[in-house]
Parts: structure tokens; sequence; C-alpha cells
């Protein structure tokens, strides 16, 4: 018999739908697994009683015949969601055992279409990082290692819980979010598939803020196919999200076969930066031929502005973050340390409550929000970020989707570049450029590094045109026919 945790999302709601295995089945194996991979830290809470509960919600449903696009289907929900009556700390100290008393809308859209939770996904505190090393529950551990090699591996940030949990087989597939690369970085990192869309396509209701402009929820899963399935019951028009779009959802999941034949793929002159390894400038030429031989037509776009992106992001950023979390003050959620009066409480709480790098940040935050320096980072960075949206919109008139590397190497150890924050900051040269834009991006496994770990290459759509980023990613996964997974160690 199949091994049900092995299946991808659209052949798990196959079985589920013609009754070949109940969703109780699944979810108990599920359950088993998470149990039996506990040495990857990829959850932070587990649910099993309830996942059960709605498991059997759904096997009633499936009974009468009813039931929604995913219902039975066993998900991991990443710890930025708030979950009714679930713990959710955005693993960071400062929210203690803070227990949301309402849903985010994303986890309700995903419940209201019969999905069933398995629990809580590790990642960055505050979604702040590019390896899931500043998580307050400790390192989330990459399922892959390189060949011959047992070293620990990084699985990327933030979304570094939920990119080990689906590339584990932990579940079917899970959300994530992305605010300069938190999808598509762990996507890459462990051969799985990882879109952010358009921003202000799934709502921001109820997803613990880092930078309320570049924010942007979306899944991590196996195949495009199942990121399709899946983003597409992400999104929703939601009044309670002011930046939130009244927009249709076009058929995602039928444009995955749709091919290349006709489309103008751009490719960006600037991205062939100096730190690129060779590997990945090679697989990266390798998807060029790909589309070309599938009907695509290449063609050289320039975008100018691309090398100031990073610097820009890396104010912006922490700018809304340093907004959006002086909310932490002890008072209101989570953890409080008290001390002698007001401030000092205040203090005390965010010194021992907020981790280092989220620490870091807040303080660029602040400092560049500051009067006297206003002008010479937050503007600035704010004028860059309109050019590097210029600089793609003039692109956009000569080609229909932009492919580059998602990352510029594979996945790193543990410490390999946590002591340095720039050269961790490099990781995200390619994907922050989409969220200062707003566009669409996916992540999409490509390829295998001498070393023996995943890499990724990234396709860029025009804003709502994640139809361009599914037809093109759908056609580098076949024509990459990447089955490789990582050989069961924990
Ligand atoms: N690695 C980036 C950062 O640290 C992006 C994080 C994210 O997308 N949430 O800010």
């Amino acid at each position: 018999m199949t091994e049900l945790t092995k299946l991808t999302l659209a052949e798990a709601l196959d079985g589920l739908k013609a009754k070949t295995f109940s969703s109780r089945e699944i979810t108990q194996d599920f359950i088993q697994a998470i149990e039996g991979a506990r040495v990857l830290n990829a959850y932070v809470v587990e649910t099993p009683e309830k996942a059960l509960a709605m498991a059997d919600t759904a096997d009633a449903r499936i009974a009468k015949g009813e039931g929604g696009k995913l219902e039975g289907a066993p998900l991991g929900i990443k710890d930025l969601y708030c979950t009714k009556g679930v713990r959710t700390t955005a693993c960071s100290g400062i929210l203690g055992e803070f227990t949301p008393t309402y849903e985010s809308t994303v986890t309700q859209n995903l419940w209201d279409a019969g999905a069933v939770m398995l629990g809580k996904l590790n990642m960055d505190e505050f979604a702040m990082g590019s390896s899931n090393e500043t998580s307050h529950f400790g390192n989330v551990i990459n399922p892959w290692r390189r060949t011959g090699d047992n070293q620990g591996l990084t699985p990327g940030g933030s979304s570094g819980g939920s990119a080990s949990s689906v590339a584990a087989n932990l579940c079917l597939a899970a959300t994530a979010s992305d605010t300069g690369g938190s999808i598509r970085q762990p996507a890459a990192f462990t051969g799985t598939v990882g879109i952010k869309p358009t921003y202000g396509r799934a709502s921001r209701y109820g997803m613990v803020a880092f930078a309320s402009s570049l924010d942007q929820a979306g899944p991590i899963a196996k195949t495009v196919e199942d990121s399709a399935i899946l983003l597409d019951v992400m999104c929703s028009h939601d009044p309670k999200d002011s930046t939130s779009l009244n927009v249709d959802t076009p058929d995602w999941r039928g444009d995955v076969a749709k091919g290349v034949k006709g489309m103008r793929i751009g490719i960006p002159k600037e991205y062939r930066i100096d730190g690129l390894s060779d590997e990945m400038n090679a697989l990266w030429d390798q998807g060029i031929a790909w589309l070309k031989a599938a009907g695509a037509e290449i063609v050289e776009i320039s975008l100018p502005h691309t090398k100031y992106a990073l610097p820009a992001y890396y104010i912006v950023a922490p700018a809304e973050a340093s907004s959006n979390l002086a909310r932490y003050d002890g008072m209101r959620y989570g953890a409080r340390v008290s001390g002698d009066n007001l401030t000092e409480t205040y203090e005390a709480t965010r010194a021992s409550g907020f981790g280092r790098e989220v620490q870091r940040r807040l303080m660029i935050g602040t400092y560049v929000l500051s009067s006297g320096y206003y002008d010479a980072y937050y503007l600035r960075a704010q004028k860059v970020r309109t050019k590097i949206l210029n600089d793609f919109v003039e692109a956009f008139e000569g080609c229909d989707a932009i492919l580059t590397p998602t990352c510029p190497s594979p996945a790193f150890a543990f410490g390999e570049k946590s002591g340095d924050p720039v050269e961790m900051y490099l990781n995200d040269v390619f994907t922050v450029t989409a969220n200062l834009a707003g566009l669409p991006g996916i992540s999409v496994p490509a390829g295998l590094s001498s070393t023996g770990l995943p890499l990724g290459l990234q396709v860029i759509g025009k804003a709502l045109d994640e139809t361009a980023c599914f037809r093109v990613g759908g056609e580098l996964e076949r024509a990459a026919g990447f089955v490789a997974k990582p050989e069961k160690w924990w």
C-alpha cells in the first residue's frame, strides 16, 4: 500500500474523494510521522486531537457527497497565522503563551474548504531571517543533507518549518509568508515549490505583522499544481484588510499544464551577480534552454536598479517592523517582565522578549525613521522602491514573465552565515525585488547541486498575473523532472 504521507495534495484529494482512504487515516499517519520527526523541530505546536476531530467532520461530509476544495487534507500552518484557541507566537519569546481569540482570514478560508490542521510550524522570530536560526524555539533542521556529510543544514527562512515539513512529508502542504523571500528561498533550499502571490491577493488579517507593505501569504507545497490548489483557497477579498484586492481568482490549477508556447521570457542581465555560484548560473542557463525548447521566446531585459534593492529592503522592512512591533509592550499580549515603573516594564519586557536579530532590526528601523535621518534613509529607500517598480513595468513591456535563480547558492550549514548579518541578507538578493514591487513570484526545484542539494529557479510575473508564474513554473517542473527526495535519516 502507498504511504499516504508521500502523496501530493492533488493525489490525496482524489483518494479522499474516491474514499480510497479516509481523512482520519491520512491524518493519523501524519500525526505519527510528526511524532517520529521531532528532531527536525518543524512543528512548535502539535494539535493531534483537533486534527482528528476535523478529520472526522471531513469524513462525514465526504460520506454525504459534500465537501470543499480541500476536504480532509491535513496541512501545517506557519506560526505567523492567528489560530483561534491555539498558541500563536510568531516564534517570539515576547508573545509568551499568547492564544488568539480569533482566526486569520487565510486559515479560516482553509477550514471553510475542509482542510485539517496538524499544528503550528516553526519560523524565524517575527519572520525575520533567512535560515530559521532566530526562532525562540530553536533551529529547524533541513531534511536534506550534503552527499556523504551529516552536518545539519538550515532549511532557509523564515518559513523553514513550512519547508522542512513539506519536504519531510509531515503535512501535505503548508501555509507560509513572504516579506522578502520567506516562501521562495526555503522552498528552493528544500526541493519544494513556493509561491508569493501579488501583494493584496491574500488577506493579511490575523497574520502577525512584520512589514505590512511587503508581507504576503502563500503556500509551500510538493508540486506546482499543489501550490496552485492551495493558493486558490488562501486568496480572497477581505474587508478586514484595507490592502486586500477585490479581484477574481483564475483557474491557476488549469494553468500549470498550459505550457509556454509563444510566451516571452525575460532574462535580467543585472541578476548575473558575482556571488552567484557557477552551478546556479549553469542551472539558470539550463532553465532558459528548457523554456526555449518548449516554444518560448527568450529576451534579454534590464532591471537597472537591482543593486539598490537589497539596501532599500533592509531599510523599508525594519522601518515598518519598528512601527508594527511597538505594540509588544508587555501590557497587551504575552510575556511581561515587570520593572519599578511603566517605562522600566516596557524596557525590561522588550529587552528580554525580543531576540537579537529582532532587536537589531528595531534599532535600524527606529534610526532610519528618526528626524534628521528620515530623509536620508527611509525617504530615499522609498524612492528606490518606486524606481524598482518602474524597472519591472518597463521590462514587462517586452516580456510576459521573468526567469531568475531563487537564491545565489544551495542550503548552508548552521552558523555558516549567522555571524555576519550582511552575508545573511545577501541570500535575499533575487527575492526582495518582487516584494518591493508587489509582484508574484514562484520558486520551482530544477536541479541538484554537486553536493546533492536542491536548487530552485524563480519566475516573476506581472501584477495579478500568477497565471504566468504557474505556466512557466509548470513547464520548468516538467522539463526538470525533479523527483529527488531527502534520504530519511530522522
Ligand atoms: N530573509 C528576509 C528577512 O530576513 C525575508 C524574510 C521574510 O520574507 N519574511 O527579512
